[in-house]
This record gives C-alpha cells, sequence and structure tokens, in this order.
C-alpha cells in the first residue's frame, strides 16, 4: 500500500520505519531534515512538503506534537490534497474536540478518518510493539486496522471519533494518580521504619499492588528494571506526562467530569515539571517526597 507519513521525531521515526519494513511504499516527509535522512536510511521515500507526500497515498498517517500543528496540517495540506478515498489517521496525541474537529472536517470533504493515539514509548514505536486506541466508523477502523497492525502488537476500537484520544487520556491520568500514589506510600513506609523491599514484597501481593508498583517500580533496586533504575533517564519524560495530564483536564472540564485526583496529579506533575525535571522519567516524581 502506498501510505503517506508526515512527523517522523522520536515514534514516528520508528513507526514509518516499520510500515517500510512490512513492504509498504511509505512517503514520509518531516520538517527536520535529519528526520527525513533518518527515514530514507529505513527505506522511506522522502518530500519536501506534506502536498507531495500525501499525492497518490491509499493511506495517510500522521504523528506531530499538538493538536495546533494537527490541525493546521489536515485543513492545509492533507485535506482536499489528498486522494479522495484515502483513510487518514492520526496518531499524535491531541485533545479530543480538536481530533472529533479534524475528523469532522475531513467527513465533510469526504474521507474516512480515526484518531489513533498510542500507548507505548519509543522502544516500542520502534520495536512494532504500540497500543493503538482507535476512534472512528466501523468502516473506518476496519480500513485503519490494516495499516496500524505492523506498527503495534494491539489495535482496539475504542468507539467512535475521539474516543481513542478519550481512552489514551484516561488511561494516563489514572497512570500519573498511581504512579504519585505508589511514590507517596513508599515514601511513607520507610518513614515509618519499613525497607522498600520489604514493603514491595507485601504490598505487590497485597491489595496495593498496581502497574506503577509492580511493572514500574519508582524505587531504585526495587522490582524489575526500571527508569528508576537508571537515573530515571528514559521511558516517559515527566514533560510528556504533563502534556497528557493537561489534556485530561481540559477533556474534564468540557465534558463536566469531577477529577479531584486527576487535578491534584496535574498540579503535582506542574510544580515537578517547572522545577526543572521535565526531562525525567515521570516516576522521579517520588524524589518529591
Ligand atoms: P517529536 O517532537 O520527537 O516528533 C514530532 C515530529 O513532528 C518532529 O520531528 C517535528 O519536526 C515534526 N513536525 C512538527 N510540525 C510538523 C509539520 N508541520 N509538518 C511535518 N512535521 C512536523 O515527538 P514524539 O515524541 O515523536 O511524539 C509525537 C506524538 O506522539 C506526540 O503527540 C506525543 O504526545 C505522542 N506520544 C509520544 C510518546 C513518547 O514516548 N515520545 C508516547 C506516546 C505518544
Amino acid at each position: 500500500m502506498k501510505i503517506a507519513f508526515i512527523g517522523l521525531g522520536n515514534m514516528g521515526g520508528g513507526m514509518a520505519a516499520n510500515l517500510a519494513k512490512a513492504g509498504h511504499q511509505v512517503r514520509a516527509f518531516d520538517l527536520s531534515e535529519d528526520a527525513c535522512t533518518a527515514a530514507r536510511g529505513k527505506g522511506c521515500e522522502t518530500f519536501t512538503n506534506v502536498r507531495d507526500a500525501v499525492a497518490g497515498a491509499e493511506a495517510v498517517v500522521t504523528m506531530l506534537p499538538n493538536g495546533e500543528i494537527v490541525r493546521a496540517v489536515y485543513e492545509s495540506d492533507i485535506i482536499g490534497h489528498a486522494p479522495a478515498g484515502a483513510i487518514l489517521l492520526d496518531c499524535s496525541t491531541i485533545d479530543v474536540d480538536t481530533a472529533r474537529s479534524v475528523i469532522a472536517a475531513a467527513a465533510a470533504a469526504g474521507y474516512e478518518m480515526v484518531d489513533a493515539p498510542v500507548s507505548g514509548g519509543i522502544a516500542a514505536a520502534n520495536g512494532g510493539t504500540l497500543t493503538f486506541m482507535v476512534g472512528g466508523s466501523d468502516t473506518a477502523f476496519a480500513r485503519a486496522r490494516a495499516v496500524l497492525e505492523p506498527m503495534g502488537k494491539a489495535v482496539i476500537h475504542a468507539g467512535a471519533a475521539g474516543n481513542g484520544q478519550a481512552a489514551k487520556i484516561c488511561n494516563n491520568m489514572l497512570l500519573a494518580i498511581t504512579m504519585i500514589g505508589t511514590a507517596e506510600a513508599f515514601a511513607m513506609a520507610q518513614k515509618l521504619g519499613l525497607d522498600p523491599q520489604t514493603f514491595y514484597d507485601i504490598s505487590s501481593v497485597s491489595s496495593g499492588q498496581n502497574w506503577s508498583m509492580t511493572s514500574y517500580c519508582p524505587v531504585p533496586g526495587v522490582g524489575p528494571a526500571s527508569p528508576a533504575d537508571n537515573g530515571y533517564q528514559g521511558g516517559f519524560a515527566t514533560a510528556l506526562m504533563l502534556k497528557d495530564l493537561r489534556l485530561a483536564m481540559a477533556a474534564a472540564d468540557s465534558a463536566d467530569a469531577a477529577v479531584p485526583l486527576g487535578s491534584r496529579a496535574a498540579a503535582l506533575y506542574e510544580d515537578f515539571a517547572g522545577a526543572g525535571n521535565g526531562g525525567l522519567d515521570f516516576s522521579a516524581i517520588i524524589k518529591t517526597y
């Protein structure tokens, strides 16, 4: 299949390479010449602008930094420029309202489009093991699945347009809350005289068990290998967690959903990132205890 891929950054670079590896003809573009050079080295053909990349494409995938850029790229260079009949997929993490309005604009011009944000970081993008949460009609989902499968280990239909983004931010809000809760419990256990490993041995098989504890423990040397064991380098940057929490807070506002713990988690990550920790893995929030 001819697939245009726009946005070849930390995530998109690996994703486009996996599409090429699966035998697709990948027509790639990024504003960064370095990103284009890397994509050429991984089997993609590159172009000097979005319109040329999407010309003749049967599918268009975007992996861009934020909703403002996604809207601008679709409105000015994809809708009305990609062939009629191309399926459009935005894999960026953006706000639910922008996702729904870009998909509606695409539909008004006759295109099927899905929002398909991902769970999994750069390693999963490179390894083709992302999880895609897809919002859109049944027919759009069926077409999108074929494009997404070479890049992921799971492709899940979340419901109507925008529901992929909704699933993503609700999941990450919960992740932030469980990480903070886990950090808080470990710090308090230690102050009460418990050895962290002993607390882990107990809590990991008790009702406090959760993914942040047993797959991504914020305490160095406890649980399976995690960014905590590597000085909180790599993993999922605090700045990206904060981005997702801001999107979650905006969505909660617009849906009139009560999020007392989510808003507290967002405030704690605002403070932590504001103190210069945006580049550290989000589990480093334990340093504040
Ligand atoms: P990135 O900044 O590394 O890559 C974004 C790329 O988009 C850059 O290469 C940039 O040059 C390019 N770009 C910006 N404007 C453009 C335009 N108008 N036309 C073409 N290219 C343009 O970001 P990333 O880490 O790859 O993240 C991409 C998306 O994936 C974001 O929405 C992010 O929230 C989401 N995400 C990231 C991770 C992660 O771990 N990095 C995990 C899950 C989801």
